[in-house]
């Protein structure tokens, strides 16, 4: 709106302009030359000019060898006077032929076009604009119930399944979704139901849209897309009519495929509590499920649906005849992180050294989008660099950038904060060491990277689907090495520890409710968590335990922290004089590499102890 106003309001002051300068410039003479005041009083007074026409501020001055001048003065300033104030005398004056123009039809017109024109044109683009946005509204108003659904046209940068990388189940089975579509004689012939629903369910980033994009792609029959928020607006009801109208508009196409992205927008539990009790998502949720039972067993229309929160979906949704078929995209694992490099490395001009395999081992957890982001910071990296082609160090340092933020060289840290940071890194990386179980370090910083003050970063030697007790003890144990050297080195503990005391809280906390780890309290799970797993992150886990197990838990939580604690102290104290090592090498080099850390610590002869 701002902006368009402002658009307009350029307009009209450019035809203001415009106007003016026509009326101005109207009478075209040579271009005379310009002099100023103080020289035109001079060239008075020695004789040389034979005419001038003031013209409003204007003057125009004749000389008696026929040359033109021109100069101006203030608007209200009388000529003549002026002259004497410059110190003509007025027989000089009297020489000149002075002609004063008639300028006030000209006034009055600038004046009429500034005062009276000008505004009534402004006001009037102002009402014009104001009403045709009224208007616009009131179109849209009438129109709330139709769906904004968008029938998939693009067909220049169509996307198939060869753009999506691994995910070979869920392209599998989507395949068969497209062939069902295509020939639905073949299934029915053999008594196969249709599908009516398929859900696809993952992680942010995991290529949900994507891979319907690629259906859509592949499908050769309209595919029409909303996003479920689309739905939801500000008037009652419209919801629900909207939903009428995205279905209707799909089956009136079929066979075709209606894509509900974001669906957890309106499909959550009812009466879950979570986001209130919103009275409007409920009833467009009704109308979704209205619609798909009410499909006929010869309605040719395939419902695909996105979600990254299947753990709020309403159960109704879920149900036989609606969502039955649930697809599952998770995290892609080592071989499909490689090819999903090797497909966004495509249209990039990559070095000779870029080795995809290694860069796919560097960034366990990382989801598709990640790794399409690893690939495009490296090239801005290169770019910068003035490069022509991406090197492998780009990608490393890119996939940094992702997995840490950006370095901020620039931050100003004390010394005192620098030893603070160099002692804690130091702590993380030499427990690291000295345990038994943990992933090697790759790099230890205390260049301040995002929120981090420094980092230590480790990662696996290959994708884990399991992980043992006693890497998670390694893990927390690693975890608290910062806080203890801190208080080790300087008897005191700072702030800098704080996400690594709840990140180490929390691991000790799902060992003992989730994974069955704790002697005490056994191989039970406590807390209703059902499919919160697959987010890794805990909404409203139902109590289903006593006070008593509460405090036990609780107990616990507390005892694994000790005893890495215990294990991180045990380390660091029997190798102070590793630990000031590498200290110090950080406060030297701010950053160390995996082989050079190692090269460090090899003299130390560290013997790695359980937790
Ligand atoms: P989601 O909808 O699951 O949150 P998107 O489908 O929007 O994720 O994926 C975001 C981007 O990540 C895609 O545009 C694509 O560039 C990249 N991406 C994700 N998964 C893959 C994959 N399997 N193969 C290739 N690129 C992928
Ligand atoms: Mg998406
Ligand atoms: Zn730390």
């Amino acid at each position: 709106m701002v902006k368009q106003l402002g658009k307009s309001l350029i307009v009209l002051t450019a035809v203001f302009l415009v106007l003016v300068s026509v009326l101005s410039f109207s009478e075209s003479r040579e271009k005379p030359e310009p002099i100023s005041l103080n020289n035109l009083a001079q060239k008075i007074v020695a004789g040389e000019i034979s005419e001038v026409v003031v013209d409003y501020n204007v003057l125009e001055v004749l000389s008696r060898d026929a040359k033109t001048f021109v100069a101006s003065k203030e608007a209200d300033a009388d000529f003549v006077s002026l002259m004497r104030n410059y110190g003509v005398p007025a027989e000089a004056l009297q020489a000149v032929d002075l002609e004063v123009k008639d300028n006030t039809t000209k006034e009055l017109v600038i004046g009429a076009i500034t005062t009276i024109i000008l505004p009534l044109l402004l006001l009037a683009g102002l009402m014009f604009m104001l009403t045709r946005r009224a208007v616009g509204n009131a179109n849209q108003a009438f129109s709330f119930g139709r769906a904004n659904i968008h029938l998939f046209t693009n067909f220049k940068d169509r996307i198939t399944f060869k753009d999506v990388a691994g995910a070979k189940e869920a392209k599998q089975e989507l395949e068969e979704v497209v062939d069902f579509l295509k020939n639905p004689k073949k299934f029915l012939d053999l008594g196969a139901k249709i599908p009516r629903g398929v859900l696809l369910m993952g992680p942010p980033g995991s290529g949900k849209t994507l891979l319907a994009r690629a259906v859509a792609g592949e499908a050769g029959v309209p595919f029409f897309h909303i996003s479920a928020s689309e739905f939801v607006e500000m008037f009652v009801g419209v919801g629900a009519s909207r939903t009428r109208d995205a279905f209707q508009t799909a089956k009136k196409a079929s066979p075709s495929i209606l894509f509900i992205d974001e669906i957890d927008a309106v499909g959550r539990e009812r009466g879950a509590g979570l986001g209130g009790g919103h009275d409007e998502r409920e009833q467009t949720l009704n109308q979704i499920l209205v619609e798909m039972d009410g499909f006929d067993r010869d309605t040719n229309v395939i419902v695909l649906a996105a979600t990254n929160r299947p753990d709020i979906l309403d159960s109704a949704l879920l149900r036989p005849g609606r969502f039955d078929r649930r697809i599952v995209l998770d995290l892609p694992d080592i071989s499909e992180r490689e090819e999903i490099l090797r497909l966004h490395a495509k249209e990039k001009p990559v070095g000779p050294d870029i080795d995809f395999r290694k860069i796919a081992v560097r960034t366990p957890g990382f989801s598709g989008a990640d790794l399409a982001n690893v690939m495009n910071e490296a090239a801005i990296l290169a770019a910068r660099n003035n490069k022509k082609t991406i090197d492998q160090q780009n990608v490393y340092d890119s996939i940094e950038k992702v997995l840490l933020g950006p370095e901020r060289r620039s931050k100003i840290v004390s010394d005192k904060e620098k030893r603070v940071t160099a002692f804690h890194e130091a702590g993380h990386a030499l427990v690291s060491v000295g345990v038994k179980n943990s992933d090697p370090v790759h790099k230890v910083s205390i260049v301040s990277r995002g929120r981090a003050g420094g980092y230590t970063l480790k990662l696996p030697t290959e994708d884990q689907r399991l992980k043992t007790k006693e890497q998670f003890l390694a893990d927390l144990a690693v975890l608290l090495a910062g806080f203890v050297a801190e208080k080790q080195v300087f008897g005191d503990v700072s702030t800098g520890a704080s996400s690594d005391l709840k990140t180490a809280s929390e691991i000790s906390r799902k060992l003992v409710t989730r994974f069955g780890m704790s002697d005490k309290l056994g191989p039970i799970v406590f807390g209703d968590t059902e499919e919160l797993i697959f987010l890794g992150r805990e909404i409203s886990a139902e109590k289903n335990y006593s006070e008593k197990v509460a405090a036990l838990i609780d107990d616990e939580v507390k005892e694994f922290v000790l005893r890495a604690k215990k294990a991180a102290e045990k380390i660091l104290k029997t190798n102070t004089k590793a630990l000031t090592k590498i200290a110090e090498a950080l406060l030297k080099e701010e950053t160390i590499e995996q082989e050079a850390f190692y090269r460090l610590v090899k003299p130390f002869n560290l013997k790695p102890i359980s937790v």
